[in-house]
């Protein structure tokens, strides 16, 4: 059984899932000294292309785990759709897994994190976790409320999927029970949203952090498009939002990226959401970085002092990519200028997410303008917000 990562010569990083997360993971681990191992569905999968060894199992079967923790020194992930279980007996057993699987409970579990939160005095929507619209909780709750909540699934719940947004009280209480069939239900109040942002940080295994900039996330149909450095917001709020962000990740033992999104409103900075991997609103990072999200988090689980975060422009914008009726040409986007085209290399099918673009650039207008131009060469479904 591995014994951990060495402090010098290439540390074996494994990867849970290979989709595009492990794909820009490899990519980054390039010049690093590390070696990336991906558990991969499929041969198919975005991320065999970039990563130097490939598993071929199942994230959640027991010995396809094992195979992957004996042939690495630290094991970590591409997404949370993991059974956390799994996850803690390898720990009892020995491997090295970061972020460790108490801390992932935060990502994987939306009712632990918005209980977590909570008791730690951090702003989150008011809340009632219910297992059937029975509950007697759920009614004194919605009494509550001025507008009709937001119904989430606790767990499983990725790009909107899980999220529902009932018009009224009836339609609330059938969305709880359609999603209880899979576990507990979150429902919260519904904020009127000024904006969302998201904050990025890096925690290494000695608790030091690097804190990437705020960006604003847009959002389409509760899918992020676009994201936008520097973010739309007061200064105090990015003040308010690192502060948070290292409290959090102090609080949860995160190690590797943490991203935490919030909602801007009129009562401030409320946490909506945390993920322990590297996220959609830091892709940008790539160019627009001194380190990327996707090196800090392998340099993190490594073991390893982590990279400078700052931006290298005074202005970046990343827009997603998503599948349309016809078929998309990364090949169109990467022919205007000062576009850079990452295409995740999956088979294009309408509303997948197929890849993203970024720009740098001095003026935010001018580059969210170019950012644009080339998502919609590329040929995604999105529109410009
Ligand atoms: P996912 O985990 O699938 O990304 P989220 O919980 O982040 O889902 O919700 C997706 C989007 O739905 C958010 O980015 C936001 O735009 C909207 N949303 C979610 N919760 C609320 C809420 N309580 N009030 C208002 N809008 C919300």
């Amino acid at each position: 059984m591995s014994s951990g990562p060495q402090p010098s010569g290439d540390v074996r990083v494994g990867v849970i899932g290979a989709g595009q997360l492990a794909r820009m993971m490899g990519e980054a681990a390039r010049g690093l000294g590390l070696r990336v191992t991906v558990l991969s569905a499929t041969m198919e999968e975005p991320a065999v292309a970039t990563c130097d060894d490939v598993l071929i199992g199942d994230p959640k079967d027991q010995s396809a785990l094992d195979r992957l923790a004996q042939s690495v020194d630290v094991v970590t992930f591409d997404h949370e759709l993991v059974d956390l279980d799994q996850i803690e007996d390898l720990e009892a057993r020995g491997v090295v897994v970061r972020p460790c699987a108490s801390a992932l409970r935060y990502a994987v579990d939306k009712a632990h994190q918005r209980r977590g939160l909570l008791a730690a005095g951090l702003p989150v929507p008011r809340f009632v976790v219910v297992s059937s619209s029975s509950d007697p909780q759920l009614v004194a709750f919605l009494d509550s409320l001025t507008l009709p909540p937001v119904v989430k699934t606790a767990r499983g719940g990725y790009d909107g999927r899980g999220v529902l947004f009932p018009a009224g009280r009836d339609e609330a209480l059938a969305a709880v029970d359609g999603l209880a069939a899979a576990g507990e239900v979150l429902v919260e109040e519904r904020l009127e949203l000024q904006s969302e942002v998201a904050q990025l940080v890096a925690r290494a295994v000695d608790g030091s952090v690097a804190l990437y900039p705020l960006v604003t996330t847009v959002q389409h149909d509760a899918m992020c498009v676009e994201v936008r450095y520097p973010a739309e917001t007061l200064q105090a709020h990015a003040q308010r939002a690192e502060e948070i962000g290292e409290q959090i990740a102090s609080l949860i033992g995160a190690v590797g990226i943490l991203a935490i999104e919030f909602f801007v409103t009129s009562r401030g900075l409320v946490v909506n959401e945390v993920a322990l991997r590297p996220h959609n609103s830091g892709h940008w990072t790539i160019e627009g970085a001194q380190t990327s999200q996707f090196a800090n988090h392998l340099l993190a689980v490594a073991g390893r002092p982590l990279g400078d975060a700052s931006p290298v422009a005074p202005c970046a914008v990343m827009v997603n990519i998503v599948g349309a009726e016809r078929p998309s040409s990364p090949g169109a986007a990467s022919e205007v200028p000062g576009v850079f085209v990452h295409d995740y290399g999956k088979a294009w099918r309408p509303g997948r997410k197929l890849g993203h673009v970024t720009v740098l650039g001095d003026d935010a207008q001018a580059t969210h303008v170019t950012a644009w131009k080339g998502a919609l060469a590329y040929g995604t479904r999105t529109r410009e917000a």
